[in-house]
């Protein structure tokens, strides 16, 4: 029988997830809604986007569908470690064993969403054949309400040529409405559901450079710079050369929320960042002003289904700092996971969504708390602990790979072991980290 599968939101996870159910021999047939316009239409400048790592883990899940990952790698710079930029020009290297790719979400959606409605839309190619009509794609809909009784969900239409509310059924509603997700919402109003939502110490402004100001910044590493007072900066190249990042500052007491002269602003990064101070165009310091802060939400639920029905998958399942590069990555191990519980019962939904919950909540429990406890906020020497311990482990597994655990960095991004397990392997570290990181947000 033909599954109606209704997936909200079309960012990387709902997108990713389309593509996995319409390869399927069962058949789906899948409508995706998402609030915002539609990205291909979006100038870059004013789509709100930002750089993203994917790793080993967002890798393995996109190369499982023909196609895919030669396509994000085609839009992608790869990167073989970070450089962290220190007082004087000084630098010091952080290499990654295996590559790593770097695009915008933006870039990242828009290559998703082409090759899904160039192999299933019901575009005049495809009239008459099997794939008519088994995707839908509907931009400017915002989900509103949901009856998890009657499996019917409702979307405001924000198109300004057909305002109106629409109500559709499903067999499957998927929430891939990121960290403020709604469908998670409605689990509220469920029996049993338990949610710790948590803000991230630090919020973030993105940034944006002209490929032709960068040119002293070499492409293909991911540039950090550490301020003072809990402040930090991250850039990266992209394909067109350009370089996009954003600057972290702490969320309470925060540095620049009265910044209302261009004026401040560059003096904010003369004083913190020196270096790209000295790249930054007027327009861009003009823009910088005016972007609005953007503030981060950690997320962890005790079960991401409901009944027969509904799955919480992504960022709306289990959003996290941004601090380790995972939340995309995880996103995607998450699609990569339901598409293998829906093989090992047979296409028994049911089934399939009960044991995402229990064999996915370790995992992405365990992630949240990497997330916030691997880096430490502040502290000199931990810091300093931080990078010694790095780089023996990559020294020493690379020279011992049989006695040598690799490094909490490369298991994170090197390989496909389970969050759960890295957890435990490295509990002293993330506790020791955890007491500092509070008693340090116990004194701001
Ligand atoms: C600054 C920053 C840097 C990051 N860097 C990395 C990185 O390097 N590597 C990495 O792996 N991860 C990174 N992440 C995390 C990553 O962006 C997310 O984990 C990832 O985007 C999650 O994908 P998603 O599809 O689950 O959710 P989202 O990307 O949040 O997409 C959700 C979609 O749902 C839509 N939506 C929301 N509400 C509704 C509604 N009511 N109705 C309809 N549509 C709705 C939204 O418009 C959006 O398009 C970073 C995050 C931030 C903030």
């Amino acid at each position: 029988m033909v599954k109606r599968v209704v997936i909200v939101g079309a960012g990387p996870s709902g997108v990713l997830l389309a593509h996995y159910l319409l390869r399927r021999d069962e058949r789906y047939d899948v409508e995706i809604y998402e609030r915002r316009s539609d990205p291909q239409t979006v100038p870059f400048s004013s789509a709100r986007t930002f750089p993203l790592v994917l790793n080993q883990r967002g890798m393995t899940a996109l190369s499982k569908v023909e196609g895919i990952l030669a396509a994000v790698k085609a839009v992608s710079l790869e990167s073989t470690g970070s450089l962290n930029h220190q007082k004087k020009g000084k630098t010091q290297f952080l290499p990654k064993q295996k590559p790593i790719l770097i695009l915008d979400r933006r870039r990242l959606v828009v290559t998703l969403l082409k090759m899904l409605t160039r192999q299933y839309s019901s575009d005049r190619a495809l009239r008459g054949s099997p794939w008519e009509h088994r995707l839908k794609i509907h931009f400017n809909h915002q989900c509103k309400h949901i009856d998890f009784e009657a499996k019917t969900v409702t979307f405001e239409n924000a198109a300004v040529n057909s305002p109106g509310e629409v109500t559709v059924n499903y067999d499957l509603l998927i929430g891939a409405d990121g960290a403020r997700s709604r469908v998670r919402e409605q689990f509220l109003s469920t029996n049993q559901f338990e949610l710790e939502t948590k803000y991230v110490p630090s919020a973030y402004k993105p940034i944006f450079l002209p490929a032709e100001n960068v040119t002293s910044l070499k492409a293909g590493y991911i540039h950090t710079w550490r301020g003072s007072d809990g402040i930090s900066a991250i850039l990266v190249h992209d394909v067109d050369g350009l370089m996009s990042g954003t600057v972290n500052f702490p969320r309470e007491n925060n540095p620049i929320v009265n910044f209302s002269t261009k004026e401040q602003v560059w003096q904010f990064f003369r004083e913190h960042f020196p270096e790209i101070a000295e790249l930054l165009p007027e327009s861009e310091v003009e823009a910088f002003l005016n972007r609005p802060i953007s503030t981060i939400l950690t997320i962890r639920c005790n079960r991401y289904h409901h009944g027969d029905s509904v799955l919480l998958i992504g960022d709306a399942a289990h959003a996290t700092s941004p601090s380790l590069g995972q939340g995309c990555n995880a996103a995607f191990e998450d699609v990569a996971f339901f598409d293998k519980l829906l093989d090992e019962y047979s296409n028994n939904i049911a089934e399939a969504l009960k044991q995402f919950t229990l064999r996915r909540k370790p995992d992405a429990h365990a992630l949240v708390e990497l997330s916030d406890y691997a880096f430490p906020l502040s502290g000199k020497l931990l810091f300093l602990e931080f990078f010694i311990r790095l780089r023996t482990a990559q020294f020493m597994h690379q020279l011992f790979p049989r006695y040598f655990s690799p490094s909490l960095f490369q298991l994170l991004s090197e390989t496909t072991v389970p969050y759960s397990e890295i957890l435990n392997s490295h509990k002293g570290w993330i506790s020791r980290v955890k007491q500092a990181n509070e008693k340090l947000l116990e004194r701001q």
